[in-house]
Formats: structure tokens, sequence, C-alpha cells
């Protein structure tokens, strides 16, 4: 049985107490409670800061192109359903060049974990706006303050028919485990937003700000969480500080179910399951 040390690979080099270590330690330790061997999982990652956790992971690896970890992992979990499959990337990444996948991966419902690493800032290229910076945050690109709106991720989700929709905090490694343990066993898309600050270049949304603001829902029995009117309503009420499972309705059929048999069937076709002699002769 796989142990921690098995999905450890390179060693981190983000900024000392960068939100994303967390992440990485969570995604270990999930993979391992929920008895994973690091060739059953593989990890694709976009570019950022938050990029280089396929490099760190134990498991198999893709780091693929800016806003494009959804497609690939999409491409793997279709070629072999047996993977289990993370793709995870940064909120630039994600929901600014990437939101096109983001939004088809769920109405899809591709049997995937999407780890989002939203510290509302570029990190890697130095602290630019991003698609979830604050109105009003002041940063290398909006010295007097963004005037845009940002985008609200766990909204999008839960309209576009993710069928588990969760956040957490990189302050909290415990649930952040269990959150990520949970949205890999549901079966379908799973989306988990995580505030992970970036300690060198946003001096706004920091660990203290999330200590401080911070409600966690999975003690708040007030509401259905198979109720995604309901867990809209609940973000409203918290402004979006809210950690936790937020919906989680496991009813709907992952993409790869609904295609029962056509990745063999397909082959069988097309007979391109070619051995690995075959292969050194073309
Ligand atoms: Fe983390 Fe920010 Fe440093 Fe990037 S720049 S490694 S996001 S603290
Ligand atoms: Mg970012």
């Amino acid at each position: 049985m796989a142990t921690l040390v098995d999905f450890r690979a390179e060693k981190p080099n983000w900024c000392p107490g960068c939100g994303d270590f967390t992440v990485l330690a969570a995604l270990q330790k999930a993979a391992v409670n929920i008895g994973l061997e690091p060739e059953q999982m593989v990890t694709v990652s976009g570019v950022g800061c938050s990029g280089k956790i396929s490099q760190y992971m134990g498991s198999y690896g893709f780091h693929s192109l800016h806003g494009r970890s959804l497609p690939v992992a999409t491409a793997v979990k279709l070629a072999n359903r047996d993977l289990t499959v993370v793709a995870a990337g940064g909120d630039g990444d994600g929901y600014g060049i990437g939101m096109g996948h983001f939004i088809h991966a769920m109405r899809r419902n591709i049997d995937i974990t999407y780890l989002v690493m939203d510290n509302h800032i570029y990190g890697l290229t130095t602290g630019q706006t991003s698609p979830t910076s604050d109105k009003g945050s002041k940063t290398k690109t909006a010295p007097d303050g963004a005037v845009e709106e940002p985008v609200h991720p766990l909204q999008m989700a839960l309209m576009a028919g993710c069928g588990f929709v969760a956040q957490g905090y990189s302050g909290n490694l415990k649930q952040l485990t269990e959150l990520i343990e949970k949205g890999m066993q549901h079966r379908g898309f799973s989306l988990i937003n995580i505030y992970s600050p970036c300690v060198t270049f946003n001096k706004v949304n920091t660990y203290d700000f999330y200590k401080s603001n911070l409600v966690n829902i999975d003690e708040d029995a007030s509401y259905d969480k198979t109720d995604r009117f309901a867990a809209i309503r609940k973000l409203e009420e918290h402004e979006e500080n809210v950690t936790g499972v937020l919906y989680h309705n496991p009813a709907k059929q992952a993409y790869d179910e609904v295609l029962r048999g056509y990745p063999e069937q397909a082959i069988a076709k097309n007979d391109l399951k070619i051995t690995r002699d075959q292969w050194e002769k073309l």
C-alpha cells in the first residue's frame, strides 16, 4: 500500500509560505487515504506557480499549456477510465484563458477532480489582476484599483451542472484533505476552489484575512446540500467566504458512463490497439 513518500516527487520551490504547499500536501494525503497507488493516478496541470504541482506530485503527471489542463485531463480520462484524474491550476489559468474548458468540462460531467489554487492574482508573472481579483484591488496592472467585477466560479459551477462543488483553504489542511478525498470519490466532475494565498504578491487576501472571514459550511445543517439554488443563496449570504462542501449531487451520470462501451468499440473498429512489437515496426 502506497504511503506519502510514494507520492512525493521533486522538492517544491514555491515561495516560503505559499498556500500551494498545503494543496500539494492535501492531495498527497488524500491519495493515500483513499488507497490509491501512484500508477493509478494522473495529475494534469496548467501554467502558473500552481502548475508546478504535476511535477511535485508522485503520480503520473502532465504539465500542459496555459488554461489547457481540462482538455488534457479529459483525454486522459476517456483514454483510460480506470485512472483517477486530477486537473490542477490557478485562477488565472482556469478562470481566464481556460474558462471555456471549465464550463464545457462541467456540462459534460467528465470524471475529473479539478483543484483551482485561487490566490486572486497572477503570481508567476509577478502580480497582475486576475479574473478573481476583487473589485478595487490594487495590482501592477491596476494601480488605482481593479474596475472590473470578479468572476464567481462556484456560482458558475452550480449553474453549469457540476455535481460536486466545494471550497477549501490552505490554512486548513485537514478539511482540504477531506474535500479532495470526497471530490476524487465523486463520480463525475468535481470542483474544489481553494483559497491559496500568494504571500509574495497579494497582501490583501492573506492567511489572516481568511482566518477572520471564512465560515465552515460543513458544520451548517441549515440547508439541503443537494439543492443547488439553496447553495447559491448560501454563497451569497456569506459573500463566498465559505469552506466545505457547498453542493453534492451524485445522481448525474458521468460522461464515460453515458458513453459506456465507446472507447472499446472505437479501438476494436479502428484497430488502434497495437502491441509494442507492432509499434516498433511502424
Ligand atoms: Fe506562491 Fe505567489 Fe510565490 Fe507564486 S509568487 S510561488 S503563488 S507565493
Ligand atoms: Mg493566481
